[in-house]
């Protein structure tokens, strides 16, 4: 055999280029450095660091596959001595595989895989490639809720061969009324546990991944990562920027959806040159400006919509069928039953993805949406609900006040509290004396806070907010009431 350098003993390093389409047998790696003497040699390192590899690129008999290409030094191996070329020191090996089509770098479809998803494959649009495409992407869902739910079932059922869940939460009987992974024995328990379960008696032929835990700026590059597209299924403002600002570092596209009230939101974000979501909010509105579907509710058929929505849109992604709805904005209105598109654009000075960013890593999240990290932070005091009982059963004067509206006060209120809605409380602040010990209360504690800052504003000193409102007031002091 021909050696160039001839010398024995001599550790010989090749640097082996590996292409996109392989890379998620190479963990993403885009280069693989290789000690051998031989391309054979090579390829056999290679395939013993990422097995997975190897029917990708070797037939069963140990032959090259006849649509895989070797480059040597940007020569073809055929033209030099096949797999027995001789390698030199700190050379390149590329490998190129026709990448047309690129059916045969996909996972192959059992008889059983073939009957379930027939009804996809007999479509022109998917067909058999676009059914291996999908067993072979990777999905990461974040939040296992009202979207999160139908988006689970939808993808498992369509056969995403990899799916993420992340959600710290656990099952509360409230979200019975739209999340539909779960049911009432769920309640108490962890939602991407119980939801593993539930999607795996559907199908059990995935890689379902579950994280029992809050995306954070610590966790959410090193979750992402490892997966191919990212779909939105957030409820606050936090992790909606967290989600967008790691998939543009992480270059991952992201499916966003929103739900509120009877109103739906759907489009992809950063996705072939289109926009991301900071494109459009540079900054998120002042806490409290936006109420949650906590405080301001949610029709419970809503997210089936906006989530469905999301799972089409991954598998157009994933397939290569259709066009997508990167740069448009879909916005629904369940009452009037309407859809409208909004032309959406990529703002070429957005702090994030524009030409020259001022934002290159995660930041804090609770920070930039203006959430005291302590309460302390906040210019008034605030009480447990515990607390509360206290005061209320000591001798000391206090007048609590319920802002919210009728109709939650008909489900549940506090004994003794008066009642004054927040949008109307404003026009009666002379109704009260700075002499008064004045406490406020909300659902959760977001409402009574701002009522709390208006007080505040206008020379009152002694102001206190229920920390978690009645919600807290029930779980601690009270669960005869009902919860909503
Ligand atoms: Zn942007």
């Amino acid at each position: 055999m021909y050696r160039k350098d001839g010398d024995l003993g001599i550790v010989m390093k090749t640097l082996i280029k590996i292409p996109s389409p392989l890379r998620r047998f190479t963990h993403q790696a885009s280069q693989v450095e290789v000690e051998a003497e031989t391309v054979s040699e090579a390829m056999t390192r290679l395939c013993e660091l990422h097995p997975d590899l190897q029917l990708q690129l070797f037939d069963e008999q140990g032959q090259l596959r006849n649509f895989v290409n070797i480059f040597h030094d940007r020569v073809d191996i055929k033209q030099q001595q096949g797999l027995a070329t001789a390698l030199n020191d700190g050379c390149e090996l590329r490998i190129v595989p026709a990448i047309a089509g690129g059916i045969d770098l996909l996972p192959q479809l059992s008889p059983q895989e073939i009957s379930r998803y027939s009804r996809h494959i007999m479509l022109p649009e998917l067909g058999m490639e676009g059914q291996q495409k999908l067993k072979a992407a990777k999905v990461l869902i974040v939040g296992a809720g009202g979207l999160g739910s139908p988006l689970c079932f939808y993808l498992v059922a369509a056969g995403v061969g990899t799916i993420g869940l992340i959600d710290h939460d656990t099952v509360d009987e409230t979200n019975l009324q739209r999340q539909i992974l779960f049911t009432l024995d769920d309640v108490g328990k962890s939602k991407v546990k119980c939801a593993k379960e539930r999607l795996l008696a559907l199908n059990t032929d995935l890689n379902i991944t579950c994280y029992p835990e809050l995306l954070s700026s610590a966790n959410a590059l090193d979750i992402i990562k490892d997966y191919d597209l990212v779909i939105d299924g957030t409820d606050n403002f936090p992790t909606r920027y967290l989600v967008n600002d790691a998939c543009v570092l992480l270059n991952k596209p992201n499916i966003y959806g929103s739900i509120f009230r009877f109103d739906g939101q759907a489009t992809v974000f950063n996705y072939q040159g289109g926009p991301c979501y900071r494109c459009l909010y540079p900054e998120p509105p002042p806490p409290g400006l936006v109420p949650s579907c906590a405080e301001g509710g949610v029709l419970g058929v809503l997210p089936a919509l906006v989530a469905s929505i999301q799972a089409t849109e991954a598998i157009k992604m994933i397939t290569g069928a259709g066009t997508t709805l990167s740069g448009r904005l879909l916005t629904y209105d369940a009452l009037g039953l309407s859809f409208e598109e909004l032309s959406i654009q990529r703002d070429p000075q957005c702090c994030l993805c524009g030409s020259s960013p001022t934002i290159t890593q995660l930041i804090d999240y609770q920070q930039f949406c203006g959430i005291p990290a302590t309460p302390a932070e906040v210019p008034f005091k605030e009480i447990t609900a515990r607390e509360l009982q206290q005061q209320l059963t000591s001798k000391e004067p206090l007048i609590l006040i319920d802002v919210r509206e009728p109709y939650e006060r008909e489900i549940c209120s506090i004994a003794g509290s008066r009642h004054m809605p927040m949008n109307s409380i404003a026009e009666h602040l002379d109704e009260f004396s700075q002499e008064q010990t004045l406490v406020f209360h909300c659902k959760v504690g977001g409402r009574s806070a701002k009522v709390c800052q208006l007080f505040i504003d206008n020379g009152f000193t002694n102001v206190i907010n229920l920390r978690g409102g009645i919600l807290a007031w029930i779980e601690d002091v009270d669960a005869t009431l009902m919860k909503y």
